[in-house]
């Protein structure tokens, strides 16, 4: 009886440091990580595609290979590289960070991995995926996520149209305090989506946008005044929104008053004012007003006619995306 208490005493220490080291070794092997260096998962010390440690990152700011929190040669911490690897433009080398960022629950880095899901890009093409994605960055707080959920409701891409879903994902951001989602729910109204058709909604959203800075916003009540939608036909007072909207920095805005004074329009024709709004637009980034100045040179509208200065606005406009402007310069080319 003496000899045999030890023993089991012994025996049941034995099994509990086995516990403990079987339980620490399933801790181990069962919490998956993001090697920042290829971005692949993996579990355990070291990447199975490229070999680097658990630890390991390199420097976004110096280039250099780390394992300690703070670059031994610049004194950027992990997480500034982190932010900093993530911003980049280019989406393979902010891949691995943003998996990390993502696997941590940062919201922004959660849409910008559900959009790798949704194109196929460094990850096989994966809808479902994408979807979850963007549903956890809107639920982690992200309004882009929403709306960008919103729209592919909206228009039926990756789902199928449902109009009362995207409703919903506008909602949603609504309440995380956006101005586009107030403009969403607004052209909602406005078009009988989901919901029953009311102008007077439509124009209340509308306003609620605008007051909340998005600037396109004014000239959505720009267009009910002209069309007379929920409110009496009134030019002036369109004109007068769409003034508001250029005013607030709408590049829409800047690039419609350009072609009213252009074609004469609800306004008596003035090129010198029209190209004047389409500088305007041109400079806050829009490529349609780029493509027109582009037009003007050609053809000597409002200015002499100038073959070069017309492929540069060209060449400007089809960089900003716009594909008339490619096919034209194209053609002098
Ligand atoms: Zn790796
Ligand atoms: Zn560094």
């Amino acid at each position: 009886m003496n000899f045999e208490f030890p023993k089991r005493l012994i025996t049941l220490l034995f099994s509990l440091i086995l516990l403990f080291f079987s339980a620490a070794l399933a801790e181990e092997t069962s919490d998956p990580w993001f090697c920042l260096n290829c971005g692949q998962e993996a579990s355990g010390d070291a990447c199975p595609v490229c070999g680097e440690f658990r630890d390991f990152w390199a420097c976004a700011s110096c280039g250099t290979s780390n394992l300690s929190p703070v670059c031994r040669n610049c004194g950027k911490t992990k997480d500034e590289s982190l932010a900093l690897q993530a911003a980049d433009s280019h989406p393979f080398t902010a891949y691995p960070a943003i998996r990390r960022l993502a696997a941590a629950g940062d919201s922004a880095a959660l849409f910008r991995l559900g959009r790798y899901y949704e194109k196929g890009i460094a990850v096989t093409q994966d809808t479902d995926q994408a979807l979850s994605c963007f549903r956890r960055s809107g639920k982690a707080g992200n309004i882009d996520a929403w709306i960008y959920l919103g729209r592919l409701y909206d228009a039926g891409v990756l789902v199928e149209q449902d109009y009362s879903m995207a409703m919903e994902c506008y909602q949603k951001a609504l309440t995380l305090g956006s101005a586009e989602a107030c403009w969403y729910i607004g052209s909602f109204y406005e078009e009988g989506s989901g919901v029953e058709q009311d102008y007077k909604m439509a124009m209340e959203y509308y306003r609620m946008a605008a007051d909340r800075g998005d600037a396109d916003a004014w000239m959505s009540l720009a267009y009910c005044y002209l069309c007379g939608n929920g409110v009496p036909e009134d030019q002036a007072a369109a004109l007068g929104y769409y003034e508001k909207a250029a005013e607030a920095g709408s590049a829409a805005a800047c690039d419609y008053l350009g072609y009213l004074y252009m074609s004469g329009s609800l306004v008596a024709q003035d090129t010198e004012k029209g190209l004047s709004w389409y500088r305007k637009a041109a400079e806050l980034g829009n490529a349609r007003s780029m493509y027109a100045l582009g037009y003007a040179y050609q053809s000597g509208q409002g200015v002499a006619s100038d073959i070069e200065e017309a492929l540069r606005w060209y060449e400007k406009a089809a960089l900003a995306g716009y594909r008339n402007a490619y096919v034209v310069w194209k053609t002098f080319k």
